[in-house]
């Protein structure tokens, strides 16, 4: 058998990527769990209000609230922000379930605009396109690591008097213009969910320049508490989202490394830009060029079918058999699922708004996102660390696959 023969079709691997073991801990987190231990203090105390100072402030915002995971810090942000039932909120397809789910969650009506080729985040043109007399909210999703448009974004909100949410769970680190993600808009969430960058295995955060939107956030993830109130006084129909000093003592210990591993994830991302610019059957994903700090938090690669004459399903497999640990991502814009699209007969399963509003997503269909769920490609942060030899494993299977892609068909 020739030598560089497709791993797929019985030729040997081209490489063998193992991916850096995540999280990582050493004794920063050793230590802070045995202090908070010892302390006997586990509850919502100091570490938990240094770590959303400090976090706030690296991501350039004011006021930092933690929260039990993303999700809820998103739906907890939905409410401060005053969405209520029926209100729309513009949100992209492409993106976790959360960021749809949670304007339901609020009885709010999730409405879908299409995402820009280029930086696969939210389409400025289309959300203006989408927006009707009960549009309340833009939510905006910075995937990968991309920030979406915020300078038109802004202005769209500005224009239109809506609350602009960054869904910036993919973004821990990210600058536009020189400005963390998150303290762009109004307000902006990350998740600390153990795939994440930064992780504490659950939680999450909304950050926001505003002190009284961060009062009510504050409130609904604290029992609808007031801040200085009294201790059974309740003001909304708040919850407990609290997060526990352990989690909190852990994520100051993975914020002290959060810049560095962003650099070289970053680095690693432009890298790869460069080394499979050339290649045949790929088509760009460009980080925009107001991005001053790229994050990461997976590398999308995008292939041309048509040029390859296979499909990408046929190209992850054999990228895998290859060695490289890839995945095709999200699969299908959000929607198609089944949640979305049997909404309005199923109010028993948690769709009411959609029932009342009518809203059918079997008509929804936002091109962009669809190619990219059918086309795209995904490396996660892991191998984003890896050091330089190991990346150039990375290309060498990529470029292995697809220059001899019509031997898969
Ligand atoms: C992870 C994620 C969330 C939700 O975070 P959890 O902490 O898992 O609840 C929301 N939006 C996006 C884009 C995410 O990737």
């Amino acid at each position: 058998m020739k030598k560089n023969t497709l791993a797929l079709l019985g030729g040997a691997k081209c490489c063998e990527i193992e991916l850096p073991s995540w999280p990582h801990w050493d004794n920063r987190e050793r230590k802070a769990l045995m202090q908070v231990l010892e302390s006997g203090k586990w509850w919502h105390g100091e570490n938990v209000a240094k770590f959303e100072e400090d976090f706030a402030a690296f991501q350039d915002a004011r006021y930092g609230i933690t929260t039990s995971s993303g999700s809820m810090a998103l739906e907890a942000s939905l409410l401060g922000m005053g969405i209520e039932a029926g209100d729309e909120v513009i949100v992209p397809p492409y993106t976790f379930m959360a960021t749809a789910t949670a304007v339901v969650r609020v009885n709010a009506i999730p409405v879908f605009a299409d995402i820009l080729p280029d930086t696969l985040c939210l389409d400025p043109a289309d959300v203006e396109r989408k927006i009707t007399a009960r549009t309340k909210a833009i939510m905006p999703v910075h995937l990968a690591g991309h920030v979406a448009d915020m300078d038109r974004l802004r202005k769209v909100a500005r224009a239109h008097k809506l609350r602009l949410l960054e869904d910036a769970c993919h973004s821990w680190g990210a600058k536009w213009k020189g400005k963390g993600t998150g303290s762009l808009g109004d307000a902006g969430v990350f998740s600390f969910q153990v795939s994440k960058n930064i992780t504490s295995a659950e939680g999450g955060i909304s950050i926001t320049r505003n002190k009284a939107l961060a009062e009510e956030i504050r409130s609904y993830t604290n029992c609808g508490r007031r801040t200085g109130g009294a201790w059974y006084g309740h003001f909304v129909s708040g919850t407990n989202l609290r997060m526990t000093e352990f989690q909190a003592a852990i994520l100051l210990a993975q914020l002290s490394r959060l810049e560095r591993q962003t650099e070289r994830r970053a680095s690693a991302a432009t890298f790869l830009d460069q080394s499979l610019a050339e290649l045949p059957g790929l088509r760009r994903v460009k980080p925009d060029k107001r991005i001053t700090r790229r994050a990461c938090h997976l590398y999308v690669m995008r292939i041309d079918p048509e040029t390859l004459g296979v499909g990408r399903d046929r190209i992850v497999a054999a990228l895998q058999a290859e060695g490289l640990p890839c995945s095709p991502g999200y699969g299908t814009p959000l929607y198609r699922m089944a949640f979305f699209r049997q909404g309005k007969t199923m109010p028993e399963r948690g769709c009411r708004p959609f029932a009342a509003a009518e809203v059918d997503y079997g008509q929804v269909s936002c091109p962009v996102a669809e190619d990219i769920c059918a086309n795209g490609i995904w490396l996660g942060q892991q191998l984003l660390l890896l050091p330089r030899a190991r990346l150039r494993g990375v290309v060498a299977a990529v470029r292995k696959v697809l220059t001899q892609a019509e031997r898969l068909r």
